[in-house]
């Protein structure tokens, strides 16, 4: 195909693809949203994110669970002064049994009161200490259910009436603001991820108007449960380029402007 006869038929391909994309729910400028979230309230969160962090001039949100912050209380109320977002994480972190550190707390064995009592109690834990209310809550393991076989339930109505996201965990896909549920959000994670993938599931992301909710546990070296901290610079660096149409804030901030745009 010559020059002459491509012009056009990218120029016809441009407008197809226009018109099969909805107008943009995104601030002016942003094609998708990325938000960086890590769980557990771990100590290299504060003592190798928080640096990091205010250095790359991000903020992230941090789904605690109240015993951690308690231990290390003048670290989070510093995370907080530095306008990261808590979010609530539960109390006891309830899982599957087949995970042995949750056998004896295993979602297979709540029901949907035990569940409401163990949230509404960080809740409460997360406001006495840190003075903050969370909007935002991260299912322990990226599991929303309780109890077994007949019985067992969501508990994704629960969230959904407390807090503005609900988000889960191992995700293949990013949300699709026009079909994700806010209390049963995807979440991608990025612990031990290099950080040419993290981009390019950004790039993907803009070419889909999405919004990438990474999860991440420890911050440091890559490795299992850790996120590289050469991975969060190149988001940081990549959102930070304005041609790269990426809008990085935290998961309550991306949250509460996707509310307001629903009919
Ligand atoms: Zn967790």
């Amino acid at each position: 195909m010559t020059m002459r006869s491509l012009i056009p038929a990218l120029l016809i391909l441009g407008c197809v693809n226009a018109a099969a994309q909805p107008p943009s729910v995104w601030p002016q400028g942003k094609r998708a949203a990325a938000s960086l979230t890590f769980d557990d309230a771990r100590p290299s969160q504060l003592d190798t994110g928080l640096l990091l962090l205010e250095k790359l001039g991000i903020r992230v949100t941090f789904f605690v669970l109240p015993g951690n912050v308690e231990k290390r209380l003048e670290g989070w109320k510093r995370a907080v002064a530095l306008g990261h977002e808590i979010g609530n994480h539960s109390r006891t972190h309830p899982c599957t049994g087949n995970y042995l550190f949750s056998r004896a707390n295993a979602l297979e064995d709540y029901d949907l009161e035990r569940i409401t009592l163990d949230i509404g109690a960080a809740q409460a834990a997360i406001g006495k200490l840190l003075g903050v209310t969370p909007a935002s809550f991260a299912y322990p393991c990226g599991q929303s259910f309780v109890g077994r076989g007949r019985q067992a339930r969501s508990y994704v109505p629960l969230v959904a009436e407390r807090f503005l996201l609900g988000r889960g965990y191992m995700g293949e896909a990013a949300n699709d603001p026009s079909a994700f549920d806010p209390a049963n959000a995807m979440g991608t994670p990025f612990d031990d991820m290099a950080p040419a993938q993290a981009l390019g599931i950004l790039e993907a992301a803009a070419k889909e108007g999405r919004w990438v909710i990474f999860v991440g546990h420890d911050i440091g070296p890559r490795k299992f449960q850790s996120v590289d901290a050469a991975t969060i610079e190149a988001i940081a660096a990549y959102a930070r380029n304005p041609a790269n149409g990426i809008w990085l804030d935290t998961a309550g901030a991306v949250a509460r402007h996707l509310a307001g745009k629903r009919p």
